[in-house]
């Protein structure tokens, strides 16, 4: 997942001029103009807002700017010894876990962490007290997820799977996901995922190769901080993407994964319209 986020607030001037892809929302709707960086790449779109209703209407690709960007805030710092992730993902499942089983069942997914792990924690918070916008060492989450799945049971695809439907739009709401709807493809999320992955992850190779138009191929490899359950999240993540794209039947085929013997981690993404 990567961040969209505006340039500015003064980013948003009117008027554009720009490919119209609804001529009869152009002709009577209030017209905003927005920059907004999507997958790694700068875009300029024409949208149109009635209330919180706010939609693309138009889009372009601005050309790269050159140069080397500031160094935000989600970079990461590539000297890092220990495997980190980052906390977004992991708050809102522990915030979903909450609802879905009660704080006292989430306080339980501590139960078998060292001090050193506790220390990082807050109990009495919601979601433990994790930030989502700190790191955290990939063994505290292998640890939780470890529990969870004692507790729970299976290899947690089915535990994946549920939460990623209700954790995803919390995590990519509002204008990101009007941009990825609008202007995302498969091919450029294929081409950036390692970028994307590495907003995430300190560790861990990403890549997918679009296949065909309704097959994508995608690799997880050389990632200490693998865990059975962040895989399939790993997975479903990828699929709710291309949902999000306009793939709305889609399908998972995981046909290989370090925690069954492989070299690296495969998923075949079957997705149609
Ligand atoms: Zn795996």
């Amino acid at each position: 997942m990567g961040g969209c986020r505006p340039k500015s607030a003064s980013a948003c001037r009117s008027p554009p001029k720009l490919k119209r892809t609804n001529a009869r929302d152009r002709a009577h709707e209030p017209q905003k103009r927005l920059e907004l960086r999507l997958l790694g790449v700068d875009f300029r779109l024409e949208c149109s807002a009635r209330g919180h209703d706010v939609r693309a209407i138009g889009h372009e690709r601005l050309e790269p700017t050159g140069g080397s960007r500031a160094r935000g805030a989600d970079t990461i710092d590539s000297r890092v010894d220990e495997p980190k992730i980052k906390g977004a993902s992991i708050r809102e499942c522990l915030l979903w876990h909450d609802r879905r089983y009660g704080h006292e069942e989430t306080l339980r997914l501590t139960e078998r962490l060292p001090p050193h792990h506790l220390a990082m924690l807050h109990p009495s918070q919601p979601a433990l007290g994790i930030l989502g916008a700190s790191w955290y060492p990939c063994s505290l989450v292998q640890g939780m997820c470890d529990r969870l799945l004692e507790l729970r049971g299976g290899d947690g695809r089915e535990f994946a799977l549920a939460a990623n439907r209700e954790v995803m739009p919390r995590i990519m709401h509002g204008m990101y996901r009007m941009v990825l709807r609008t202007v995302g493809t498969p091919e450029l999320y294929a081409q950036h995922i390692q970028r994307l992955w590495r907003r995430i992850h300190t560790t861990g190779e990403r890549s997918i190769e679009i296949l065909s138009s309704d097959e994508a191929f995608s690799v997880v490899e050389n990632w200490p901080g693998h865990h059975p359950l962040l895989c399939w999240m790993t997975i479903y993540t990828m699929a709710y993407m291309f949902e999000v794209m306009g793939y709305k039947r889609w399908s998972v085929d995981r046909v290989a994964c370090v925690s069954q013997g492989g070299a690296r981690c495969e998923t075949i993404l079957r997705y149609r319209r």
